[in-house]
């Protein structure tokens, strides 16, 4: 029987550069190096479908950047065309692409519907002009509220809306206005992310220089705490530490990074797990177009996962869903029984309260939540 993949599609071009991004993206300068990216990403999906086409069933496809609405309608149906050629897709396969406001227009809209893009995935970040200009975002509060209402009048039934909350100069009565914003629109899924400033960044400039002052961490978590409460108040459901969603609406794509399944990430710097290992491609834009979809020339790093390694990252990724990771999943998927592995870590992290079992699974507490890196390297 074929397995399920998920695919992540990387378009690494912006506007402008957002002042806390470390993402591999670079300012958008002119139209032909997004023309041959363009043609050489079409030409890497036609080679990877050559390897993994007929073994697999696609039934997740994630268009992310940098800003994927930054392609013209002809580039994204040039992508999302070779895709279906060279793959297995299901009829209901998820095809989320990112968006960011202010970088979209109905006939995108529209090209990416008739295309089978399903979802959309809107970098809000806040609802507030003011932070908007302290984040170096190039979007206003306005924009996000056209591209959202332009997304609905197209069809778009699925809507994700990414919000950032901890980061320099906001304020808890910032954030609740983001917060109720964001729910005002009513999208199906909210993704909530605390800022972690990035050496290098003008952001952390501005921290370094007194321009701006860092949030503490009980403030952090104070934000954190009040979305959790918030958002389950309106009848979202955080089904991953950083994620919620109306019921049916969980994103399929990124459960299968949480959950170890195989995925391919195709472009610039993409990474990939499938058939064990995992491998990514080079960062190098230049290398990556003249390679045109040569997975030999692209291939920057490949490591065959020790059963061990694929162990390791079941748990510490498994932790981050609500849910947490099955006893009896573990035992299907691994051969044995997860506390005949790891019963001194369990039972170290049990006494101190930062991982409960019940029903069979294990998962992180209100406490494990806010310390998760210390319990993520417990199973390492
Ligand atoms: S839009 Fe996203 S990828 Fe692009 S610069 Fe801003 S944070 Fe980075």
């Amino acid at each position: 029987m074929k397995k399920l993949l998920g695919l992540y599609l990387h378009v690494p071009f912006c506007m402008r550069k957002c002042f806390y991004c470390d993402f591999l993206s670079f300012t958008y300068a002119d139209a032909s190096s997004l023309e041959m990216y363009t043609r050489a990403l079409a030409l890497e999906i036609a080679q990877q479908g050559e390897i993994y086409g007929n073994r697999f069933i696609v039934n997740s496809v994630f268009l992310g950047g940098g800003t994927p609405s930054l392609l013209s309608a002809e580039q994204l149906a040039r992508v999302l065309t070779a895709l279906s050629r060279s793959f297995a897709v299901a009829g209901n396969c998820e095809t989320t692409m990112e968006v960011n406001p202010g970088v979209l227009d109905e006939r995108k809209i529209e090209t990416a519907l008739s295309l089978g893009v399903n979802r959309l995935s809107v970098g809000a970040q806040s609802f507030k002009d003011e932070s908007l200009h302290t984040l170096g975002r190039i979007h206003t509060r306005a924009d996000i509220l056209t591209t959202c209402a332009a997304a609905r009048r197209a069809g778009i039934g699925n809507i994700n809306l990414d919000l950032m909350f901890a980061f320099p100069g906001q304020t808890l009565a910032d954030w609740r206005y983001t917060l109720s914003e964001a729910m005002a629109l009513g999208p199906e899924h909210i993704s909530f992310y605390s800022l972690q400033l990035e050496e290098g960044t003008p952001l952390w400039a501005f921290v370094r220089n007194g321009a701006l002052a860092e949030t503490f961490e009980d403030t952090d978590r104070e934000m954190y705490r009040f979305a959790v409460r918030t958002l389950a108040d309106a009848g979202y459901e955080r089904y991953e530490i950083s994620n919620a969603a109306r019921p049916g609406f969980r994103c399929r794509h990124n459960l299968k990074y949480w959950s170890l399944e195989s995925y391919l990430g195709l472009g610039l710097g993409a990474h990939s797990y499938a058939d064990g290992a995992r491998f990514s491609n080079t960062e190098d834009l230049d290398a990556y177009i003249a390679a045109a979809g040569d997975t030999a020339l692209l291939r920057a790093h490949e490591h065959v996962n020790t059963p061990f390694d694929d162990i390791s990252e079941y748990m510490f990724l498994g932790l981050r869903r609500t849910e947490g990771v099955s006893e009896a999943a573990y035992r299907a998927r691994f051969g044995e029984d997860i506390r005949a592995r790891f019963s001194k870590e369990i039972e170290r992290l049990t006494d101190e309260s930062l991982l409960e079992s019940s029903d069979g699974s294990l998962r992180l507490t209100e406490l494990g939540v806010d310390m998760s890196n210390r319990v993520f390297v417990a199973f390492v």
